[in-house]
């Protein structure tokens, strides 16, 4: 990527993590950078404008709701008037809009241009903006444009009715029954949510355990936890029908053999997320993808046209926003001649229901799948001091270790802020660490982190 005869060096479409994440990089490396995004409100992409940041601010706002009753075991005289979900959804706004501001205000040091409008290729070598017209050039594209809501295959959206997760942060008031269809991250995040805020929440999966990708005892974990709490699960759920009525949805479904009938005043469609390609004519650069994502090499490069890339969610990795910034910072240094970054990094997993969920590293199953012999240990939250004060005792700490070394291989955690304790794992699975080698360490008291300390 030399100084070449057009205006940019390279052009990345979408102002998401991975996309703002890299132009700053290349940016500060020298290069002439164009950053191409629909529109200034949607700087920051899915996770700022109506993913990570909005949803775990809801649920921070209904996690404070669900410990009221906690307050009051610690002497402490609540009481709650009425909740007001517009002041939820403006401090909300505010921190989007000051999340922003400083993405903006970054990209603007880093001397990246920013260009507002939809792209599509016109030819491997120039995109056009659709509201503008303009046409920009350049040597390298990347394709940062993120994915969206997937549709039920039967169930359409219906305004106030039947939502995707982007109409959770628009309501207007809180529903007293809802239907969560899908028990992926985002669908028990939102159950979890519209529990906490008060409504009655079922839950509903068609494979046969809640949080599919991760191992059956933490799914099972969370699934006794959030029915303790109210929430109706039922999985090998099969939603075979629906009817909009005055006042909501009446669904049926077949849960394994059995037919059920509800009614709900609105229903959530969780069912995953899908690349966003459609409007970029990516068959006029000669892009091709696979299962809609963009078909990519190890360098992130379209195995049909070699100078445009992909990183993000729009190719086949995990939809997370650090897989994102990982994928941004690997491309960086690939196109900026740095030493290399692995393919597949370590990375956390983590889900913020109530009790959190939080995974690192190979799986126990799938580990032993591949012949390797390991084994793992479980210390539960249950004898921890700091988990009984802070008024949730829910869980376990797992790790999965080599059986002849000891070397930490994995770990999975369901309980109060493990998504934060995860961490600990990553820096001992990065760092080769042995499990004896915990149990040396001091962790100090009273912690919920000393549970790992007493991992052996
Ligand atoms: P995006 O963030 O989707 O950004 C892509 C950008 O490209 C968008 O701004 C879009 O407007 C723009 N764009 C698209 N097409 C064009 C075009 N033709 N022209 C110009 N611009 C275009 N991840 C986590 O790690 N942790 C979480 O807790 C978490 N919670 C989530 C909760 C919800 C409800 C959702 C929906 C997602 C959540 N995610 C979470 C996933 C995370 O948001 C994504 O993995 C992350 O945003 C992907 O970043 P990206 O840059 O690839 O794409």
């Amino acid at each position: 990527m030399g100084t070449s005869i057009y205006t940019y060096d390279i052009v990345i479409i979408g102002a998401g993590p991975a996309g703002y994440e890299l132009a700053g990089l290349l940016a500060e490396g020298g290069r002439r950078v164009c950053l191409i995004e629909k529109a200034e409100q949607q700087v920051g992409g899915t996770c700022l404008t109506e993913g990570c940041v909005p949803a775990k601010h809801f649920l921070e706002g209904a996690g404070y709701l669900t410990k009221a009753s906690y307050f009051e075991r610690c002497g402490i005289e609540t009481k709650l008037k009425y909740f007001d979900i517009e002041r939820l959804k403006a401090s909300a706004q505010d921190l989007i809009e000051e999340m922003r501001g400083g993405i903006l205000s970054r990209l603007k040091r880093q001397k990246v241009k920013i260009r507002y409008g939809s792209a599509s290729f016109v030819n491997s070598q120039t995109i056009a903006l659709a509201e503008s017209g303009e046409r920009i050039a350049a040597a390298a594209f990347v394709i940062a444009t993120g994915s969206r809501h997937r549709d039920h295959p039967t169930i359409p959206l219906v305004k106030g009715k039947i939502l995707s997760s982007r109409e959770v942060f628009t309501l207007t008031h809180l529903p007293a029954s809802i239907l969560v269809i899908g028990a992926g991250a985002i669908g028990c995040e939102f159950a979890s949510f519209f529990h906490g805020m008060g409504a009655k929440v079922t839950l509903a999966e068609y494979a046969k355990m809640i949080l599919p990708s991760e191992e059956a005892d933490l799914s099972r974990t969370l699934k006794r936890e959030l029915e303790r709490k109210g929430i109706t699960i039922h999985v090998d759920a099969e939603v075979t029908g629906h009817t909009v009525t005055d006042q909501g949805v009446d669904i049926q479904m077949c849960v394994g053999k059995k037919v059920q009938e509800g009614s709900y005043e609105m229903v959530l469609i969780a069912v995953g997320r899908e690349p966003d390609t459609d409007a970029l004519a990516l068959e006029r650069a000669g892009v091709a993808c696979e299962r809609g994502y963009v078909a990519v090499n190890d360098a992130y490069q379209s195995t049909t046209a070699a100078h445009i890339y992909a990183i993000g969610d729009v190719i086949a990795t995990p939809a997370l926003a650090h897989v994102a910034y990982y994928e941004a910072k690997r491309l960086s240094r690939i196109l900026l001649g740095e030493p290399a970054l692995p393919p597949e990094p370590i990375f956390p997993s983590v889900t913020f229901t109530a009790p959190q969920v939080a995974s690192i590293g190979a799986s126990e199953t799938r580990l032993k799948e591949a012949g390797r012999v390991v084994k793992s240990t479980k210390c539960f939250f249950k004898s921890n001091a700091k988990a009984k004060i802070k008024g949730d005792d829910s869980g376990f700490v797992k790790v999965v270790y080599d059986a002849e070394s000891r070397v930490i291989l994995g770990a999975s955690m369901v309980g109060n802020e493990v998504t934060e304790l995860i961490h600990i794992f990553l820096m001992a699975i990065t760092k080769e660490v042995r499990l004896g080698e915990l149990d040396a360490m001091v962790f100090a008291h009273p912690t919920l982190s000393e549970l790992i300390g007493e991992c052996r």
